[in-house]
């Protein structure tokens, strides 16, 4: 029996991991559960799951959640920041699944590493902010750090422990906005944009997805992963979304991973490595399928992607004020305060602003994330939004 904390347990990849819980009764024991604020997600989740605790990060909807539950609720529930993180490198569990949305789970996810614990990791943010620390943080602990992200978990599957891979290839699905043209891209709106043409998501990485921002996160996420230079990750757009990324090895062979886009499928990997499991997924039916196509990404109309990929090449704070202003961005965007092509405006103005430093602490990164997030802030202000 594993035991595991689900970190972001009401959000679509912590749904999703309960998902596969549910498929495997008796295997997967849910020790922890923790949410934002949606209780009452979280009460259904503790009634069905019965972890030891649960906690809310939103401490003001404590006394609701608790009366949601009634007071013979055998699980003990805690709410508030610490909290969470207690939960996140809770004694006795094996692993997290580290599924918080932005530099929110960075906490969340040291401390699980501080703690020991196996980490099935999908909170992308926190490495594109933080990478040299916490893969710092995951050699010196012994932890696994199994990929969720499905392009990361493809390479992590065809690199299988195998030799020095001359590159990587991510694939991107390009969104729903892959055929639009540039204008019609920075006029979308929020309705518009949360139509992900091959994925169900949180709105964040939703809207990360369509100015493939995204793919730049993902990019980075890649180059601390698997300790790969970045000239030698490369992008393809391939709208199917079947190939979920490639290696391409030295004597000319290409490894890609496959499979009908299903979040659960990473996510049971990471659960069960090194186990391959029969689950409930369909499996792939090429004459159905009939064609898969590629193309170059197109960084005119997704500047978001050129940016992402020079704020990783620039190192230090840089990703990390990328990924906070692109967080204050990506929610003025949801809120109707900006059209989607004002994300790239306003992260690339922070970052024109941001004079580049060092990242080898903790100090550092929460420094300039608060940074970004305030000129960010000013940035929207001064729009009039
Ligand atoms: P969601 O927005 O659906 O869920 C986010 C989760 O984090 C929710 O449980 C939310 O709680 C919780 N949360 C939000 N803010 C805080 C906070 N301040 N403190 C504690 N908990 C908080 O996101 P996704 O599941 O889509 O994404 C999660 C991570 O996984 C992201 O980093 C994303 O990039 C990555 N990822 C997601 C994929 C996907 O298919 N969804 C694919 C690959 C990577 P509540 O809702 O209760 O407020
Ligand atoms: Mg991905």
């Amino acid at each position: 029996m594993k035991k595991i904390v689900v970190c972001g347990s009401t959000g679509s990849i912590g749904r999703q991991t309960l998902d596969v819980c549910r498929w495997f009764p008796g295997e997967l024991q849910v020790m922890a559960l923790t949410g934002g604020s949606n209780i009452e997600l979280l009460a259904a989740q503790v009634r069905e799951f019965h972890p030891a605790y649960a906690a809310l990060a939103d401490e003001s909807r404590y006394q609701e959640f608790k009366e949601l539950l009634g007071a013979d609720c055998p699980t003990e529930i805690l709410a508030g920041r610490e909290a969470v993180q207690e939960l996140a490198g809770l004694a006795g569990a094996d692993m997290q699944v580290a599924a918080i949305s932005g530099l929110a789970g960075l906490d969340s996810v040291l401390r699980g590493l501080e703690a020991g614990l196996d980490i099935a990791f999908a909170n992308k943010e926190t490495l594109v902010a933080a990478g040299a620390l916490v893969m710092d943080k995951v050699h010196s602990s012994g932890a696994n750090f199994y990929p969720v992200d499905s392009e990361h978990s493809a390479i992590w599957q065809c690199l299988d422990g195998r030799g020095d891979p001359a590159s990587l290839v991510l694939t991107c699905s390009g969104g729903p906005f892959k055929d639009a043209a540039a204008d019609v891209i920075a006029a979308a709106t929020p309705e518009q944009t949360l139509r992900h043409p091959t994925w169900d998501m949180g709105a964040k990485i939703t809207v990360d997805s369509a100015t493939l921002m995204n793919k730049g996160l993902e990019v980075i996420e890649a180059h601390w992963l698997f300790d790969m230079p970045y000239e030698r990750i490369e992008v393809v757009v391939h709208p199917e979304s079947i190939i979920h990324s490639m290696v391409q090895y030295a004597d000319g062979s290409l490894l890609a991973q496959m499979s009908y886009p299903d979040m659960c499928l990473p996510i049971q990997n990471a659960l069960f490595y090194p186990e391959r499991r029969a689950n409930e997924l369909r499996p792939l039916n090429f004459a159905e399928l009939g064609k898969l196509t590629f193309r170059a990404p197109d960084t005119g109309r997704f500047p978001c992607l050129r940016l992402a990929i020079e704020a990783g090449k620039a190192g230090g704070t840089a990703p990390a004020v990328l990924s906070g202003a692109n967080e204050v961005m990506n929610a003025a965007f949801l809120r109707g305060r900006i059209p989607l092509g004002g994300i790239y405006d306003g992260v690339a103005a922070v970052l024109d602003k941001h004079e580049n430093g060092s990242a080898a602490e903790l100090a550092d990164i929460v420094a300039a994330d608060a940074w970004a997030r305030q000129t960010a802030a000013d940035w929207l202000a001064a729009q009039g939004v």
